[in-house]
């Protein structure tokens, strides 16, 4: 059983590549963006929280996010796998997540970062922006904060899954087929 967490900054392709990954290893793919997105469409209770925070680029408080993705695991048990994109965000995510894997037996095979300059990033979501209308692809404000928010409380979890030796990179600059044939060689050796 493949369970991967895959990392990185906002824009380095972690849908794109869970999506390849997903259809590849027939996993059960978790953005935790994407469902926050359909929420914040359909106008759900889980929605409407959310908002407020996820329009601005702030992360949404932990509570909400962990029960989020703890039914999104049930909602698809038994499953070959899952590939979690965009979660754990925190590292009371992380401690969470584990107490949740272990309550599932299931455990993590490893944590995938894909390595992107932060210039190249404000470059694609405002691209990203104009293509998809996302609100918080809509200025450079608001992908500052993103970034921010990912440099205060995303990037130590680099370290706190380097502890766990279940931390690896690829870089995540090039062509997507590339970029997921590197992540195919990886995988390999797990
Ligand atoms: P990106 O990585 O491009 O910023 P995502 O689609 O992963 O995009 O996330 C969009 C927004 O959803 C985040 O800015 C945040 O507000 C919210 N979000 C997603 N995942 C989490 C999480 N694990 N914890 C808190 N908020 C989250």
């Amino acid at each position: 059983m493949l369970n991967l967490i895959l990392f990185g900054k906002p824009g380095s392709g972690k849908g794109t590549q869970a999506t390849f990954l997903k259809n590849k290893y027939d996993l059960v793919h978790i953005s935790t963006g994407d469902v926050f997105r359909k929420n914040i469409k359909t106008e759900t209770e889980l929605g409407l929280k959310a908002k407020v925070y996820a329009e601005k680029g702030e992360l949404v408080p932990d509570e909400i996010t962990v029960s989020m993705l703890e039914n999104e695991i049930e909602l698809n048990l038994p499953s070959n796998g899952f590939i979690f994109d965009g979660f754990p965000r925190t590292i009371y995510q992380a401690n969470e997540m584990n107490k949740i894997l272990s309550k599932h037996e299931l455990l993590l095979t490893a944590t995938v970062a894909l390595d992107v300059s932060d210039n190249l990033l404000k470059d694609r979501l405002l691209k990203r922006g104009e293509i998809s209308g996302r609100a918080d692809d809509q200025s450079e404000d608001k992908i500052h904060t993103r970034l921010n928010e990912y440099r205060k409380k995303t990037e130590p979890l680099i370290q706190y899954y380097q502890k766990m030796n279940k931390f690896y990179s690829v870089s995540g600059v090039g062509d997507i087929d590339e970029i997921s044939s590197r992540l195919v060689d990886l995988i390999q050796k797990f």
